[in-house]
């Protein structure tokens, strides 16, 4: 046992002091140069939402470029290895940002460029001017301090009820690179201050160019993973939602009444359906137009939406029918129900189409008996054709079906 950690710390001191950084920046730059040319080839110039991978594929790339220069030190004129190799990690790193911002549609500031125009000038000056390695070092770490910060904020920002793991994922993983960034340009000069080779291996060095290394792959992993996400979230809408009005498509709706249905009557509870069917809508559409027609079902599902409980699933059946399962609601609520919506459709002014312009609903209500949902849309359904003949703009209920034992 004790030799085995004696066998681990000398490991882990002969890894810390033989770690070689050309070597883990060339490896940085290959890996990262790969995984861009990876990420263009995925990112398809159809998909608007693509636009921001391939962003980040671009940034992906200067970081390798950058990481590339940096580790030509030496071998290349300082102009390259040092002004031009840090600036394109900088502006890369920025880059990144902006890929973000235009993932999440946030209007983006130009702080992070302003930031790495105004280090690229200051590492000039701290090249050509009164030459200070480590000036160097706490120029670039704040700028990337900054610049992480920004980015990971930018992913938390906003008040969308949604954020899935990977928002948290990649928002933390920029705030941890700005935290270490930060941790560098305090730790590099307590360190060893008078450091002349900026290859060189120490512990502050060492942490700095593997997190660089493992934080850009975990980081494309994270954006990925919230491209990912975001393409789930709107598949699931797609399958779910009709896409005029948002409410829930008609297989959505009876797979919800179904559930709900099947709830009330293990608990022995009432629930009731709405069918509702807008008056006359064909003659609307003839004398206002589609589009006219269009924007009318909309007002009707928000103001469905607005009137009724957050329990109560609405959804539209199809062209100008509607929906409505209203748990725990029996027929004598589910009337009073029907009546205020009926009302209020009635009361809606539709002044961006026709100043005089009313809409009439025609509404039918079945309260759920010992029957299933295909039964209980039945008798909503006659219950609806009453309203119809009846004259319209009115609440017609269906009675209960007979018990199941008369029934039969
Ligand atoms: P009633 O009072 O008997 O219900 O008469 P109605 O004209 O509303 O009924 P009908 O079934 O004859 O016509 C329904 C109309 O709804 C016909 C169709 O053009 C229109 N419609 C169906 N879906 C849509 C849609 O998505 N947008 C628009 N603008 N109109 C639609
Ligand atoms: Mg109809
Ligand atoms: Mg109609």
């Amino acid at each position: 046992m004790t030799y085995l950690v004696h066998w681990q710390r000398d490991r882990c001191a002969a890894v810390l002091t033989t770690f070689d950084i050309p070597t883990a920046l060339i490896l940085t730059a290959i890996c990262t140069l790969l995984m861009s040319v990876s990420l263009l080839l995925a990112a398809r110039p159809s998909l608007p939402s693509h636009r921001s991978l391939r962003r980040w594929a671009v940034a992906a790339l200067g970081q390798g470029l950058g990481w590339l220069l940096v580790g030509m030190r030496g071998g290349v004129p300082d102009i390259w290895s040092i002004v031009v190799g840090n600036g394109v990690i900088l502006f890369s790193l920025s880059l990144l940002y902006h890929a973000v911002a235009e993932f999440l549609n946030r209007s983006p500031t130009r702080l992070p460029d302003v930031i790495s125009g105004a280090s690229v000038l200051l590492l000039v000056v701290f090249t050509y001017g009164s030459a200070s390695l480590m000036a160097r070092i706490v120029i670039m770490s704040l700028a990337t301090a900054t610049l992480m910060l920004l980015t990971g904020l930018t992913v938390l920002r906003g008040s969308e009820e949604w954020r899935p793991m990977s928002y948290w994922f990649t928002a933390l993983g920029f705030l941890l690179g700005a935290g270490l960034s930060l941790a560098r340009a305090i730790g590099a000069p307590l360190l060893d201050p008078a450091m002349t080779n900026p290859l060189a291996s120490n512990l502050v060095q060492n942490a700095t160019f593997v997190s660089g290394y493992a934080g850009l792959i975990l980081l494309t992993f994270g954006f990925l993973l919230m491209h990912h996400d975001r393409a789930q979230a709107d598949l699931a809408r797609l399958a779910t939602r009709d896409g005029l009005t948002g409410l829930y498509n008609r297989a959505m709706f009876e797979h919800l009444a179904q559930k709900e249905i099947a709830r009330a009557q293990r608990e022995q509870r009432a629930a009731s359906l709405l069918l509702l069917d807008l008056d006359h809508f064909k003659a609307i559409n003839d004398t206002y137009g589609h589009a006219a027609g269009d924007q009318i079902l909309q007002t009707v599902a928000l103001l469905l939406d607005r009137s009724l409980r957050v329990r109560d699933v609405i959804g539209r059946y199809g062209g100008e029918e509607f929906l409505v399962l209203l748990p725990d609601t029996n027929r004598t609520g589910a009337l009073t129900v029907a009546e205020h919506l009926r009302a209020a459709i009635a009361a809606a002014k539709m002044d961006v189409i026709a100043p005089a312009l009313r809409i009439t609903v025609s509404i039918g209500v079945a309260e759920l008996g010992g029957d299933g949902y295909a039964s209980l849309f039945r008798r909503a359904d006659q219950a609806l054709y009453r309203a119809k003949l009846a004259g319209r703009d009115r609440v017609v209920t269906h009675d209960l079906p007979p018990p199941a034992s008369l029934a039969a």
